[in-house]
């Protein structure tokens, strides 16, 4: 059969190729390259890591399927593929359904023959597949223009809450109490390591403050020696009642206590349509700014409660509206919201913790604070953005991110934020300095006009009669 003579001849290559593939790393001496060469190195290795993956969940059924593996000796076609691919038995069965399902599928199947399917990508899309089974055309598209990981989840997480009827999503909410937890041990080099599991509406209740008083404590730490992800949990201590973390465990540096502001707020964004019908369809929006996709059952749950507030799409244009001060309106921030669901630039896709960013005009240069000069960032792209020389072309929905004529280093950017935020320090200094020198003036003015008072009394009452 000539299509079995071809299949050995290309075995014979993938040997062939392995075999080199091994040699370049056993020769490969990573100290001796730059940072840029070795980036090549890393991006090449990916490429082929992709391409075994779509290799493997290609073959794999059909060594299911004969049962071949147990003439290896293995009980179980996961515990086989575990053994090979250095994986827990658990991960490898995931992996299998995963292939398995993709061999029913002839654009997933194709896909794979294109190699460019990761084994955590083809879970994605063939969990996505088993809920809402014509997503897969839409998930290999976003694919095929780039798409990170965070934004292929995203997608496939949207398109599953829009195949979910109101009713499944009702026993989703169900199962997911059923099975809320906090789980606390202690780990072996010091310290406890916890994980939750809970409702979103539930989280929804505190996370807003938590994030809130997060940035606050970042701030007054000047911006970021530590990740911002520390802070989260010293506000995540501070409100369970505790004196939070960044006392230390020596209780040094406490930071003051939440402002007003740190109260956060959750924030509901969703299209009219949907909250109207009860369910949401296609890639309507219905999220929890911060959280993600829920149902409108579930986003609806909040409309009662002080500390939510919604933000409704109705097809509305506001890109007119222009407010000269650095705290961006209400309704410009409202149709940020809705615009820039995650990170703008491409690829990023988090949502957590997202920043406003003056795009083309800085405020300083009497930068109109409107909806085109606005685009929201997280943190990480904020400072690529603001120390490293990046930009932002385009526009909303079709962002280009344009690298500067010479590309800094991670090193390079965390500097000059570091310089930026002792900078700014100092001008607070300085300014609350003068503010108090000021206050202190004033004070002993009116010091001395009430000693001069008092004496003229004491001088009249002398001189009286
Ligand atoms: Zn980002």
């Amino acid at each position: 059969m000539p299509s079995a003579t071809l299949m050995e001849a290309l075995y014979g290559d993938l040997e062939r190729v392995v075999r080199e593939l091994q040699e370049v790393v056993r020769l490969g001496t990573p100290e001796s390259v730059s940072g840029d060469q070795a980036r090549r190195f890393v991006e090449r290795f990916a490429q082929a890591e992709r391409a075994a993956a779509s290799g493997v969940a290609l073959f794999t059924p059909v060594v299911v399927g004969t049962g071949s593996y147990a003439k290896e000796g293995h009980a179980s076609a996961q515990d086989w593929l575990g053994t090979l691919s250095g994986t827990s038995a658990g991960a490898a069965k995931g992996r299998l359904a995963a292939a398995e399902r993709a061999a029913t599928d002839p654009t997933l199947t194709d896909a794979l023959h294109e190699g460019g399917l990761s084994a955590a990508q083809l879970a994605v899309v063939t969990n996505a597949a088993s809920e809402a089974p014509e997503s897969t055309g839409n998930l290999l598209e976003l694919l095929g223009q780039g798409a990170s990981h965070q934004e292929l989840s995203d997608a496939a997480a949207r398109l599953k809450a829009a195949a979910r009827s109101r009713e499944t999503a009702h026993l989703r909410r169900a199962r997911v109490h059923a099975h809320r937890h906090l789980r606390v041990h202690q780990v072996d080099s010091g310290g406890v390591r916890g994980e939750f599991f809970c409702d979103e509406v539930q989280w929804a209740r505190v996370a807003p403050g938590i994030e809130a008083r997060a940035k606050e404590l970042w701030k007054a730490a000047g911006g970021g020696t530590e990740p911002l992800e520390a802070y989260r949990l010293d506000a995540f201590l501070e409100q369970l009642g505790g004196p939070g973390g960044s006392a230390g465990a020596d209780g040094s540096a406490g930071a003051r206590r939440p402002s007003k502001g740190a109260r956060g707020q959750a924030i509901v964004v969703i299209d009219a349509a949907a909250l109207r019908r009860g369910t949401s369809q296609g890639d309507e929006l219905c999220e929890i700014e911060g959280i993600g996709p829920v149902s409108v059952e579930a986003a609806t749950e909040l409309l009662s409660e002080s500390s939510v507030r919604y933000v409704i799409r109705e097809g509305f244009d506001i890109k007119t509206v222009t407010k000269a001060t650095r705290d961006v309106a209400a309704c410009i921030e409202a149709a940020l919201l809705v615009r820039d669901r995650t990170c703008a630039r491409p690829g990023c896709a988090k949502r957590l913790g997202l920043e406003t960013d003056h795009r083309d005009v800085d405020f300083g240069d009497d930068g109109p604070t409107e909806l085109d000069n606005l685009v929201r960032l997280c943190p990480q792209c904020h400072d690529l953005k603001t120390y490293g020389g990046w930009r932002l072309e385009g526009e909303p929905g079709a962002w280009k991110w344009i690298a500067p004529a010479h590309p800094k280093s991670a090193h390079y950017i965390a500097r000059a934020r570091r310089l930026a935020a002792a900078k700014g320090r100092a001008r607070a200094a300085a300014a609350a300095a003068a503010a108090a020198n000021d206050a202190a003036q004033a004070n002993d003015r009116a010091q001395a006009d009430g000693n001069a008072k008092t004496n003229g009394t004491i001088r009249r009452n002398r001189g009286g009669p």
